[in-house]
């Protein structure tokens, strides 16, 4: 797609962090159920990728640390039947072994959530085998197999991902209870086993209300630290941020980059004959204005005072020229209310594009500031490209 042929940028609505919320209900909101609902898709899929980074961290240590449990659970077992117990520790050591490929990522090529699948159906599915084998060890050992329901809760925020972790120990508990049990002891049983499975639910939700919670503030915090208060332009410091990534882009692949410097023509005038806040309006509608008229992947900043920079990836200079002068004219098209009439305002831009004599993005910037200079001197209201280095 060239320059000029732009779709709204919608990265720049979900910059917004109140528009990322669905607008809760006061019912549910009294009961605080309302953060129960599901974000809208990308909030969510960030807010599981976050989690399932923090599991993926913790799990070469508590993979391990559960399978240990799991082997000196033996000690139960002797307790129980000295004689089993040592065809149980060799049945718990297998499973053990079996699964853990998946406390590290790189012995298995799976998901963090497939691979405490695999660690709780090996591990706990191991423990009801065991269990059954003993003498009344299902009664005994129930409150170990319930227990690690909670385990399971703690490995995920999604509920379809829970109840394939527990299907299988699960399903393997209820067949080996029905067949073995007394129906009084197999009925207690099955059903304290399902008041576990009840509140590992209630585990995962609460988690995931915190996890939601703390999500959004930090969403919230990271928009607020990025981008400006007045406008919502990304500040100084990320444009630069994000300009120094786009950079080391073009220059590792030799793609095409381009930057547009903006600045309103005689805005202390604007300041001066119509007030601050009118001039504050005036910024807000230019950065409207230019959200609106740029791509998803570009970026647009404040770099200070009015002068605004686009970061305009895969651009060339000609696609740079046609988007730099498509901005000129919307903006000079505009007309700010204000109570002496409509306001309007032109500004000039400098362009510059990437070539092999910008080492860093500050050389590439002044190119821009350097065009944006000429375009001024030549009379305002108009568009100028950086010599080439
Ligand atoms: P030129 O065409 O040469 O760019 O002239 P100019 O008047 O736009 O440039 P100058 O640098 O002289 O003035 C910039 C003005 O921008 C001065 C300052 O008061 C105003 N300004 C800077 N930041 C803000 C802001 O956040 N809000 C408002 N309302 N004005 C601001
Ligand atoms: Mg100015
Ligand atoms: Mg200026």
């Amino acid at each position: 797609m060239n320059a000029t042929q732009r779709p709204p940028a919608a990265h720049h609505a979900a910059h917004a962090p109140h528009s990322a919320t669905p607008a809760p209900t006061p019912a549910l909101q009294r009961l605080g159920l309302h953060r129960l609902r599901a974000l809208p898709q990308p909030a969510e899929r960030a807010m599981h990728a976050q989690h399932d980074a923090e599991l993926e961290q913790m799990l070469p240590v508590l993979g391990p640390l559960f399978g240990l449990g799991m082997v000196l659970f033996s000690v139960w077992d002797l307790l129980l039947d000295p004689h089993l117990a040592r065809y149980t520790l060799a049945l718990r050591a297998l499973a053990v072994l079996a699964g853990s490929a998946a406390y590290f990522p790189n012995a298995l090529c799976w998901s963090v959530q497939r691979r405490c699948t695999h660690i709780y159906v090996t591990h706990v599915g191991a423990l009801v085998l065991c269990e059954f084998l003993l003498p009344q060890g299902l009664v005994y050992g129930l409150a170990g197999i319930a227990a690690c329901n909670f385990a399971a809760a703690l490995c995920t925020l999604r509920l379809p991902v829970l109840a394939r972790m527990l299907a299988g120990p699960a399903a393997l508990y209820v067949a080996l209870s029905v067949w073995r049990l007394p129906w009084l002891e197999c009925v207690s049983g099955l059903m304290q086993y399902a008041f576990a499975v009840a509140l590992a639910v209630v585990v995962l939700l609460v988690m995931r209300v915190f996890q939601q919670k703390s999500f959004l503030l930090e969403q919230q915090l990271l928009h607020l630290s990025q981008h400006d208060s007045l406008t919502g332009a990304c500040n100084r410091r990320y444009l630069e941020e994000v300009a120094e990534r786009e950079l080391a882009l073009a220059q590792r692949h030799g793609r095409k980059l381009a930057v547009a410097m903006l600045d309103i023509d005689h805005f202390k005038q604007v300041n001066d004959q119509y007030g601050h806040e009118t001039g504050d309006r005036v910024l807000q509608a230019l950065v409207r204005t230019c959200h609106a008229g740029l791509r998803e992947i570009d970026h647009f900043g404040r770099l200070g005072g009015e002068e605004f920079v686009c970061v305009l990836p895969e651009t060339d200079r000609e696609d740079a020229l046609r988007c730099a002068e498509r901005l000129r004219h919307s903006l000079s098209m505009l007309a700010i209310a204000t109570p002496f009439g409509p306001l309007h305002f032109t500004v000039s831009v400098g362009v510059a594009v990437y070539g092999p004599g910008h080492a860093n993005w500050p050389a590439l910037l002044h190119d821009a500031d350097l065009a944006l200079y000429r375009a001024k001197h030549d009379g305002r209201n108009r568009v100028a490209l950086a010599h080439a280095r």
